[in-house]
């Protein structure tokens, strides 16, 4: 199940950043042992009622003159358009009606994608409805009058954008053909690698109807399996202000990494594992997507005996929170161990979509337990009583116990390894939830 992403485009001062707060409430989607993750408040979880989308926040810093407010919106619309389901098209009552609303609105307007027109500080319905109004002249449909900081109007605003959402989207089977995503800085080898593993694949089509056309989807047949590889590259503008490209990288990753089964990090041999892979790992990892490191340009390296154990410490540190990612070092521009990286995706998604029968789980329950006792405080001693798998992609396990409090995290991690020691689930993470049972 791929969720829809929606986009919120307006100028500076609208009231973006407060609308998006009150939209993802404490679903900012950042996990809290993930370091490295941007703390900005890029994109978050939403849900409403029964639908859940990405929310991301296209508005980034703000423009220091006035001249360059319109081509920042310019921007922020085209990263909308070509990312997002739904655009959230938010102006402002108080500033009125202005001449970069229009060009905006007609930019949207031709892309054909839903938008939703918001008019924010509508704090009293009553007295400023009638300026409200004035907003149909931008030929977008009804404006939605809401207050962000007040929370008026935000119920009625959500209805209009789920109700734009396609159901098939949002309740989509199991696709047969698996997704890969392939993510990593500028300059990293993305585009080279798609084309080098098109160069020696068997190519089928080249562009999906009803994706998103931000990433190009590319669909390469290799030993009889057919695989849809989703390409981030793209957006190589120049004079880019260095933030606004990192937050516009973000958000097409955040699109690419939603759609995909399996993510293919690549880190640039030449340069080291930074802190921009870190950030971009993150987004993989938060979303429990199968995951695998390619260290790229590995033919570029002067290397001896000891230069892949050094590598490796290096990258295992740096994304210490995900120990269970593949490694591996390629070439894109050789081809080197690039049919290695087709072995380590199959044996991922085999993994991504493993079950456990819970006979067995409870069988290492038993075991792990008596090999290392649940933790207790103040007398109480933790009791899991119960494990069962849930879910795969990511495979998502159970846990029963009397007291939610007494389950420590290094006891899950402890389960978890047991878990692993039996079963490998390779490249994929694990994800618990604890219940009580009384
Ligand atoms: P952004 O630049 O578009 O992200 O705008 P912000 O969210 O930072 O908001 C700009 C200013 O508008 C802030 O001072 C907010 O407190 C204010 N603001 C946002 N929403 C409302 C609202 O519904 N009513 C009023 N009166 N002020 C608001
Ligand atoms: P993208 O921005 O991530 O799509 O990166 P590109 O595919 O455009 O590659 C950026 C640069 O790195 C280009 O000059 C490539 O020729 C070079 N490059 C990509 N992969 C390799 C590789 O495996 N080895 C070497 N030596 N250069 C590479």
């Amino acid at each position: 199940m791929s969720k829809p992403i929606v986009a919120i485009v307006g100028r500076p001062n609208v009231g973006k950043s407060t609308l998006f707060n009150v939209l993802a409430g404490d679903n900012i989607s950042i996990v809290k042992d993930t370091p490295g993750v941007t703390r900005d408040r890029i994109y978050a979880d939403v849900e409403w009622l029964n639908h859940k989308f990405t929310l991301v926040d296209t508005g980034g810093i703000e423009p220091e003159s006035k001249d360059i407010i319109l081509s920042q919106m310019r921007d922020q619309a085209q990263i909308a358009i070509d990312t997002a389901n739904v655009i959230i098209f938010i102006t402002d009552v108080r500033q009125g009606l202005v001449d970069a609303d229009a060009k905006v609105a007609d930019m949207l307007r031709r892309s054909r994608k839903p938008v939703v027109l918001v008019v924010n500080k509508v704090d009293n319905f009553d007295r400023q409805m009638m300026d409200v109004y004035e907003f149909y002249n931008l030929g977008i449909g009804e404006p939605h009058a809401i207050s962000a900081s007040g929370k008026l109007g935000i119920g009625d605003m959500l209805d209009e954008v789920t109700g734009y959402f396609d159901p098939e989207m949002e309740n989509e089977e199991e696709s047969e053909i698996p997704r890969i995503a392939i993510v990593g800085k500028p300059n990293v080898g993305k585009s080279s690698l798609v084309n080098k593993l098109l160069g020696s694949n068997r190519v089928i089509v080249s562009d999906i109807a009803g994706t998103t056309r931000d990433a190009i989807d590319t669909t390469i047949m290799h030993n009889g399996n057919e695989y849809i590889f989703i390409d981030t590259a793209g957006l190589r503008k120049k004079n880019k202000i260095k933030e606004e490209l990192e937050r516009y990288s973000i958000i097409r990753t955040v699109s690419a990494v939603e759609r995909a089964d399996v993510v293919v990090l690549l880190i640039d041999a030449t340069e080291g594992v930074t802190e921009q892979d870190a950030k971009i790992a993150g987004i993989a990892h938060e979303r429990g997507k199968g995951m695998i490191i390619a260290v790229n340009k590995w033919d570029a390296l002067e290397k001896d005996d000891k230069t892949i154990y050094r590598f490796t410490e290096k990258v295992r540190n740096t994304l210490a929170y995900m120990p269970y990612a593949e490694l591996l070092f390629i070439s894109a521009k050789t081809g080197q161990r690039l049919p290695k990286l087709f072995e380590t995706i199959d044996m991922v998604l085999q993994y991504q979509n493993l079950r456990v029968q819970t006979g067995v789980l409870n069988e290492i329950l038993t075991e792990a337990m008596a090999m290392q006792q649940p933790p207790s405080d103040r007398g109480k001693r933790l009791k899991i009583y119960y494990m069962t798998q849930v879910s795969v992609k990511p495979p998502t396990f159970v846990i029963f116990v009397n007291d939610k409090e007494l389950m420590h995290f290094s006891y899950v991690r402890y389960l978890e390894n047991k878990i692993r020691e039996s079963f490998g689930f390779r490249g994929t993470p694990l994800k618990f939830i604890i219940r009580e049972r009384k």
